[in-house]
Parts: C-alpha cells; structure tokens; sequence
C-alpha cells in the first residue's frame, strides 16, 4: 500500500499523472498566475459520470491521492466495456495544491488574506455582507479557539467548551463555516477562489452530456492521530437527512461495504461541494448525488474534535503573532490530518478499497 502515497504535491501529480495516463489522456485545467493545476481524467464514455475527487482540504490530499492511484492500479483495469459504455468516471487529483505541499487544509488567500477552507466557498453568494451566510454561534468560540497554545491548559478549556455548549448546537456550529474572521476557523472566504472556478470548470468538462451524477470527495482527519486508542474509521457524508433520496441512495449502494454504524449522517455545511454540485447540475432528469468520504484519524468522537479544533486554532495564532507556523503546531496539524503511522495508512487505504468496490459492483 505504501507505493501508492507521496512526499508532496510535485511527486504526487507526476504519479497520478503517470497511472492515469494508462487509460486516457489526462486534462489539465490551469488559472493565469496559478502555480498549482489540476489535472484529471476521464475514463469511459457512458452519461452516468462517477467523480472521485481529492484534496480540496490540501494536507488531505495525500491520502486522497495515494486512493486514487489504488483506484487506478486495482479498479480500473478490471472494468468490463459495459461499465465504460454506460459511465465515465473521472478522477480529479488534488484540487488545493497549496495546502498540500505547505500541509495545510486551507489555501492563503494572498490578495485578501485569510486562510479559505475551499469546501466553505463553494456557491456563496459574496456580493454583499448581507448576501453571506451567517453563524453567529460561532461568535461564541472564536476567542477561545485563537488563545495562545497551550498543550494542557487550552485543551481544558476547550474540553470544558465543548461539556457546556454540546447541546446547544454552539460546538457543531464551529465546523459549519464562517465568514467573518479570515483567521477564524473553517473561514468560506471574501469572493470565489481560483481553485473553486478550476473546480466546477472541470465538472461542467464532466457534465456536458450527463445523464446522472455520482460525486464522491475524499477526506481525511477527524482529530489529531492517537496511536493506542485512534482508529481509522470510514464515514461517508452526505448532506440530507436519513429519508432523502440521496441518502438512501448511498445507503443502498454502501451500507453493506462501509462498515461504521455512523456511515451516512448529514452535517449541514455552508458553501460546501456537495451542496453546491446538487443545485448546479441537478434536475428531475439529472439525478446528482454528492457525498464525502471521510477517513478517520483519531479518538472519536469525543478527543479527535477538541485536538482538531486547537491544533487550527494554534496555526492561526501563530501566523496572526509570528508571521508563520512553529513546527510543533504543523506537525500536530500534520498528525490530525495526515497521520505518518503506517498502519492507519494502510488502514486508510483499505477503507478506501471497501468505497471503491462498492462504486463498480452497485452502481447500475
Ligand atoms: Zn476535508
């Protein structure tokens, strides 16, 4: 399994590259001053379009990389010419290059500043402060979570935070995005970024004869990496509640292969691309379902969420006093999202072979 992941964004594009080449040429989409493109690939020519993206949370992209090159290795090959006649799947590899090489989930924004989580800026409409969605209960955290870092004390604090505000719909609100602190968490960002442009351009590359779509984001990090009680669990997440058509959907093409009792659930986030692509590209003949598949990386549910939420509170701090991260805060966000143990890479990979198989053997 180890081949199949890499050093930074350079190794990883030339792999993916390489691998997908076997199969069809490779597509690059390209933004003027952009030093990051995005390549992709079609495979196929059937209107049912299958998309596996990655990296839209950078530092994520390495495991979203090294699943896509087992997809292209493992999968790919074994697909009969029916499957390629009636789908297209199309990879597209590491949407935030930036964030993968420097290890962070965001992507600086250099022309308005702030670090932009990509999957908060998706279909916003950023034409007035009026127009931009709002989170005030995020209000109630953001001091806390940018306090100076400090392993213990600011761990209790956040513990304590989370004790008195789970009920109150205050703590989930912190991961909902915002748009008022560029430094905050999980901050959607002042106007479209280029990578999101790069993005839905590829996917209207995608959808230009379509008949369906299936879209699945991978993602890792549900907290820093904990290596007696961390397991790498695999969510997918789809954004409707249990009795929607999308969920069940899902639910009937994956249940039985994603093991976790926690599969499908539906977090509502704002300006994410699942939400996005639905109101893009769905109609009553276009059925379009969106998820995001997530790899665990530490104590759910309780530890990895008070880690993940300080270690990018730490990040931010750091930039906000010392202009750049220290190396204890980038590798503990390393850790939380990107874990160097080798088993939960292998592990990871794994919960990738099981999403995979499902999508050749059930999509019909
Ligand atoms: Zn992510």
């Amino acid at each position: 399994m180890k081949k199949y992941y890499s050093e930074n964004w350079y190794q990883a594009t030339e792999k993916f590259v390489k691998n997908a080449s076997r199969f069809a040429d490779v597509r690059w989409c390209v933004a003027d001053n952009h030093t990051f493109d995005i390549p992709y690939v079609l495979i196929g020519n059937g209107s049912d379009k299958i998309v596996i993206n990655s990296g839209i949370h950078g530092i994520e992209g390495y495991f979203g990389s090294a699943a896509q090159n087992l997809f292209l290795d493992k999968f790919v090959p074994a697909l009969d010419k029916k499957f390629l006649g009636k789908h297209t799947i199309c990879l597209i590899h590491v949407i935030n290059g930036w964030g993968m090489q420097n290890r962070m989930r965001e992507v600086a924004d250099k022309t308005r500043g702030g670090l932009v989580d990509l999957n908060r800026n998706f279909g916003v409409d950023f034409s007035s402060p009026e127009t931009l969605p709002q989170n005030p209960k995020y209000e109630l955290a953001h001091d806390l979570l940018l306090s100076m870092p400090d392993e213990k004390i600011k761990k209790e604090n956040i513990k304590r935070f989370r004790a008195e505000h789970l009920h109150d719909g205050v703590w989930d609100a912190i991961s909902f995005g915002q748009y008022k602190h560029p430094y905050g968490l999980f901050y959607g960002g002042a106007a479209p970024m280029v990578e999101n442009k790069m993005t839905l351009h590829i996917y209207d590359d995608v959808m230009r004869d379509a008949k369906s779509l299936m879209s699945i984001g991978m993602h890792t990090g549900l907290g820093r990496f904990d290596r007696k009680r961390g397991r790498v669990t695999g969510q997918l997440l789809v954004s409707h509640p249990a009795q929607h058509k999308n969920t069940q959907y899902f639910k009937n093409v994956f249940t039985d292969v994603v093991s976790d009792e926690r599969a499908v659930n539906g977090p509502v986030l704002l300006g994410d691309l699942v939400d996005c692509l639905e109101a893009r590209y769905g109609t009553d003949d276009v059925p379009v379902y969106t998820a995001d598949f997530e790899i665990g990386t530490g104590e759910y549910p309780i530890m990895s969420p008070i880690y993940k939420r300080m270690d990018m509170g730490d990040a931010r701090y750091d930039l906000l006093n010392y202009g750049v991260i220290s190396s204890q805060t980038l590798n503990n966000l390393t850790e939380s999202w990107y874990p160097s143990d080798a088993r939960w890479r292998g592990d990871a990979l794994r919960q990738a072979w099981l999403l995979f198989s499902g999508i050749v053997t059930k999509t019909r």
